[in-house]
């Protein structure tokens, strides 16, 4: 499981790791997003806390997870990327949440706040594809157009001023309890996420292993 922040790099790195290892990638804020596009009602109900930069109610995060990680891709091994965030969230996975897969690492992406937010206002997502941009530090050749796929690049809707600022409160008083958590379990490894992407991810590569 990839902790941290909101800005700490979980979402670029949980997509690289992945797709080396072949194991599926659970992104609660992507499959949040997917259903705000496809305008579902679960979408529908969780724009709200979205867009505010509040997190959605565990009920809802469960209950998507839980359906997720019965996929078939996903039984066997997969890399949580923003979840769990609240504590009940933590104790539903260790209750019964992922099935005959069990939780081995949780990875802390340390990163500091002033850093975030430097991050998180200049970040750009692929509309077609997803691929992470950023304006200054990792710019496409074309502005406005990624360079994996041609398709437009836009702002996530949370990553505006007004947002960011709950976010990371949010990611304070509700998110960062959970590092005591796992290391009391003793699980928990911390990484220097205040690097670029390459070598954070040669890093990971040597912690997950
Ligand atoms: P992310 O892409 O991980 O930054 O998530 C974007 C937004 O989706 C968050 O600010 C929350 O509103 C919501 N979200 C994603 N994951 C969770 C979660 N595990 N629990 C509650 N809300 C979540």
């Amino acid at each position: 499981m990839f902790l941290g922040a909101p800005g700490a790099g979980k979402g670029t790195q949980a997509k690289r790791v992945a797709e080396a290892a072949s194991v599926a990638h659970i992104s609660t804020g992507d499959m949040l997003r997917q259903e705000v596009s496809a305008g579902t009602p679960l979408g529908l109900e969780a724009k709200t806390f979205m867009d505010a930069g509040k997190l959605v109610p565990d009920e809802v995060i469960i209950g998507m997870v839980r359906a997720r990680i019965q996929q078939p891709d996903a039984r066997s091994a997969w890399i949580l990327d923003g979840f769990p965030r609240t504590l009940p969230q933590a104790e539903a996975l260790d209750r019964n949440l992922s099935g005959s897969a069990a939780l081995s690492h949780v990875i802390y992406f340390a990163v500091p706040e002033s850093v975030l937010i430097g991050r998180l206002s200049g970040r750009r997502t692929c509309s077609k594809c997803g691929a992470i941009w950023h304006v200054e530090h990792q710019p496409t050749k074309t502005p406005g157009i990624c360079d994996q796929c041609g398709g437009a690049l836009v702002q996530r809707s949370d990553d505006r001023p007004e947002a960011i600022g709950k976010r990371l409160e949010v990611y304070r008083s509700q998110t960062s309890p959970l590092l005591a958590y796992y290391r009391d379990r003793r699980i928990l490894r911390e990484i220097d996420a205040n690097r670029s992407p390459d070598v954070v991810y040669k890093e990971l590569l040597k912690l997950m292993q």
